[in-house]
């Protein structure tokens, strides 16, 4: 394993406020380290543009007035190791064996440079060795038609992945017959997606950057803005210049949330900053849902009491399940509710009547979480209890209001939408197969932690990775490294090299991806992609660069050459996905909210793809609650 003091932190005196004049100064040292002028200064400048390409660093989305520099420091990391002038060739892995590579921190290994050539790494081998991309396809196909059955694969996908590789990747997968499709969302807001599907219909956010500017609260919880979604603290400051109030509830008392120096502006630069958090509820870990379900009871009790604290308009037309909802939670005895409740969240009674009082006050709210809410045993409860605690006052589907689960990869909710999951809608199967004639599995198929299982148990043979660190983001890495081990043929699909690179399979391939930020050139026409953000907004992106080497391939063009290899053209052309309008116009007719794809996707602003139904005055189209009962 590495040496943990190769990258061991600094540790000083915590900040006080978040970005300002430090944040500018780490982003030009970075892009100029890593990519310099001639390529750093097009990339930060198309970054998040309306004609460039979506940031790879998270999933927040871009305000409709774009200012000239539009990323954080963040963004700016991400971005400048996709610019980098450094490279992986053959030479490097020629002087670096994997044994060597394997005692390499993950840091120093994604600092190293653009992967340029496909390498291979033969069984017994020392060192990766170069191989044609042919060659590289032939062997994977070769290996996945000599599997016993289809489910001896394994497709994994990062959230960086494009719609339309995505949706090119899980058809792939169902061709095959399979729909061992596990990805990042396993791992992130699995959790989100179960508990909103349930109550909501839709396993996404339902609100806009208007909406997060009209509420008059956002409760934020469980999130840290300021390390995981920095251009998030410009939306919250300028919610706040409006009015708006604003509650964090974290174990953590985060620079970021306490002020914002936003170098947008003179006040940001040379000022203290925008003091962002009215209330900070410092509550213990885990204890979200306890902490919901009080100021449930309060809104309760309150109502109870005559105080009209409830939308019962809102609650009749548009909720079931109230009654047994509010007697279960007004069964326990005051005293031992609240000596539970306080134990639990590690706050005063005081404070959360005091956040109560807040939430009365307030005729709009919206709620944003992250990880501090979905990586609990309990998680599902927990954001259940956050949708009870805003369907009591009709607080979804009406502007300014609504549940904001806060996605971390650039395109993470994308792959969903396009079908990246072990468990896939018959809805969507029976479309794919009316649309390509072929039949999808309807067997569920193996997530993240099934997978791991069934590759320990030496059941899979190639696993293949779009993007990500399978190994390091999973959730036991011995385990997870162990298992890998126990695989044939490992593939990645990366940008970067990585520990997922360094622990492998029998044998391993490595197939160097072109990034969001290159330009994306076939036949001289320059190809764009799309994402979609955590707020449900489909736009596109247009790389800028032009590739470090010839060796690099867009993910579509290897998922068609492995397509074309393993099974023709027929009754899937993929030879004619190399024009990525057809693969949109494919989606169109496979995924519901994509009719007319390729126009909308033309259009500057992109498209809102429809949520919740809205009682009155909403600009996004709505559909009825797609829930279950
Ligand atoms: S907030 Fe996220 S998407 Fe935006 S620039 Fe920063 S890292 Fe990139």
């Amino acid at each position: 394993m590495p040496d943990p003091a190769q990258d061991a932190p600094e540790v000083g005196p915590p900040k006080q406020s978040a970005a300002g004049i430090p944040a500018v100064l780490n982003s030009v040292r970075h892009v100029n380290d890593q990519a310099g002028v001639l390529r750093g200064l097009p990339a930060m400048l198309a970054v998040n543009q309306k004609k460039g390409f979506d940031c790879p660093g998270c999933a927040w989305p871009e305000p409709g007035k774009r200012h000239t520099a539009e990323f954080c420091e963040n963004g700016a990391k991400a971005v400048a190791e996709e610019a980098t002038r450094r490279t992986v060739g053959p030479d490097f892995f020629a002087r670096h064996p994997v044994s060597d590579l394997f005692e390499r921190s993950g840091y120093w290994l994604g600092q190293q440079g653009r992967l340029t050539e496909p390498m291979y790494l033969a069984e017994g081998a020392t060192h990766y060795e170069p191989v044609s991309w042919d060659r590289a396809l032939d062997m994977i196909a070769e290996e996945l038609r000599g599997l016993d059955t289809p489910d001896g694969a394994v497709f994994y996908t990062s959230g960086r992945t494009s719609n339309e590789a995505a949706f090119a990747y899980q058809l792939f997968a169902r061709q095959l017959g399979t729909n061992n499709m596990p990805d990042c969302s396993n791992m992130c807001h699995e959790s989100s997606g179960s508990a909103l599907v349930e109550t909501l219909g839709v396993g996404k956010g339902s609100v806009s950057l208007e909406d997060m500017y009209e509420a008059d609260l956002i409760i934020v919880a469980g999130q840290n803005p300021g390390t995981n979604h920095p251009r998030m603290l410009s939306a919250l400051e300028k919610a706040k210049r409006r009015g708006t109030r604003i509650v964090t509830v974290n174990p953590l008392p985060e620079a970021g949330m306490k002020a914002f120096r936003n170098p947008q502006y003179a006040r940001g630069l040379l000022g203290r900053g925008t003091e962002l958090t009215d209330l900070f509820a410092q509550i213990r870990v885990g204890g979200d849902l306890a902490l919901f379900s009080a100021v449930n009871r309060l809104l309760l009790e309150a109502d109870q009491r005559g105080e009209k604290v409830l939308d019962h308009g809102f609650v009749n037309s548009f909720t079931h399940g109230f009654e047994e909802f509010s007697e279960a939670l007004l069964a326990e005895p005051e005293d031992e509710f609240w000596a539970r409740t306080e134990r639990d969240t590690g706050l005063t009674r005081s404070l959360i009547e005091e956040l109560t009082a807040m939430v009365v006050a307030s005729e709009r709210i919206v709620v944003c979480w992250a990880m501090g809410l979905t990586q609990h045993k309990h998680s599902v409860p927990t954001i259940r209890e956050v949708v009870n605690f805003l369907l009591l006052r009709g607080n979804v589907g009406r502007p300014g209001a609504g549940v904001c689960p806060v996605r971390g990869h650039s395109n993470v909710q994308g792959d969903r939408t396009m079908g990246i999951f072990e468990r896939p809608a018959d809805s969507f199967l029976d479309a794919l197969g009316a649309e390509f004639g072929i039949e999808p599995p309807r067997e569920h198929g193996h997530d993240v932690v099934n997978s791991i299982r069934a590759m320990a148990r030496g059941e899979v043979g190639v696993f293949i990775a779009m993007g990500g660190n399978f190994v390091a983001a999973s959730p036991d890495t011995e385990v997870t490294e162990d298992a890998m081990r126990q695989v044939g043929l490992t593939v990645h699909v990366s940008t970067k090299l990585n520990r997922s690179h360094v622990v492998t399979g029998t044998r391993a391939l490595i197939l160097p991806a072109l990034a969001r930020s290159d330009r994306d050139q076939h036949d001289g026409e320059q190809r764009w992609v799309t994402v979609e953000d955590s707020m449900g907004l489909v736009h596109a992106s247009h790389g800028v660069l032009p590739p470090l080497s010839e060796g690099m391939r867009s993910e579509v063009d290897i998922v068609r050459g492995l397509g074309r290899r393993v099974f023709g053209n027929d009754p899937v052309d993929w030879d004619r996905m190399a024009d990525y309008d057809r693969v949109r116009d494919h989606v169109s007719r496979v995924v519901p909210g994509f009719e007319d794809f390729n126009t909308r996707a033309r259009k500057r602003e992109g498209f809102a793809l429809p949520h919740a139904p809205v009682t009155t005055g909403s600009s996004r189209p709505r559909p009825v609650w797609p829930t279950s009962r």
